[in-house]
């Protein structure tokens, strides 16, 4: 398999041509640097991503919570943390770092509040 990955790394934003089997990397080409590698490496391996949107409030019309995940979820398991976030409606008051959803689709990272609500 072949991947071409944009480095997010710096501004200078290098083109990375991976090429692997699985998760074995054969060859890569086109990083400017050593943390371009180990970008390009992560994201051929196990693409993960800080996952952030908004939840509904109960009993509350027109506002909704800011949250993040407390740490990167893997790539392919956002759309189904996104289905469970979207069906989640929380209580105030909250706390900015409240824990909204605990250990989300089983990845060990709880979906927290970026945002204190009275
Ligand atoms: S590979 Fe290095 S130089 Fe290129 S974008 Fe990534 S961090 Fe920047």
């Amino acid at each position: 398999m072949k991947k071409e990955i944009i480095c997010t790394v710096c501004p200078r934003g290098c083109h990375i041509n991976v090429e692997g089997e699985g998760e074995k990397i054969l060859s890569m080409e086109g990083y400017g640097c050593k943390r371009g590698v180990t970008y390009a490496t992560a994201e051929f391996t196990n693409p993960v991503r800080i996952l952030t949107t908004l939840v509904k409030i109960d009993g509350v019309d027109g506002e909704l919570l800011p949250v993040r995940s407390a740490n990167p979820v893997p790539k392919e398991k956002l759309f189904d943390c996104m289905e469970i976030i979207r069906k989640t409606k929380v209580g105030v008051p909250l706390k900015m770092h409240d824990v909204i959803i605990k250990n989300i689709c089983d990845t060990g990272v709880d979906i927290v509040a970026t945002k204190a609500v009275k």
